[in-house]
């Protein structure tokens, strides 16, 4: 099975490119399909909402809009940067992520 994104969900992420550049978060959605993340605290958007169920009152809300996958990195805690990740198979035969800088395995096996 091809890996093409090694990102996941709930992952701890980097920005590193448009005026989010350098932000660290994590990954609220992901749509492997169209190749675009949804990531907490970037590419905020406000919008003026008229008064409806969900929002009484109307108002501003703000919504994190989805963005290339390409613009983000997965955030190593040990290496305090975003980097690359590889795939290895363990000895039990699972896959797991590591941080291709300092090895550190990133899914629990
Ligand atoms: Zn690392």
């Amino acid at each position: 099975m091809p890996i093409k994104y090694k990102l996941k969900k709930n992952d701890p992420v980097v920005v590193i490119s448009g005026k989010n550049k350098n932000t660290v978060s994590k990954i609220l959605e992901l749509d492997k399909e169209k190749g675009q993340v949804v990531v907490e605290n970037v590419n905020v958007v406000k919008r003026h909402t008229r008064p409806n169920q969900t929002n009484p009152d109307g108002g501003i809300i703000e919504k994190n809009m989805p963005f290339s996958i390409s613009n983000v990195m997965y955030h190593c805690p040990k290496c305090n940067k975003g980097v690359r990740l590889g795939v290895k198979v363990l000895e039990n035969g699972k896959k797991v992520r590591y941080c291709k800088k300092c090895n550190e395995v990133i899914d629990k096996a």
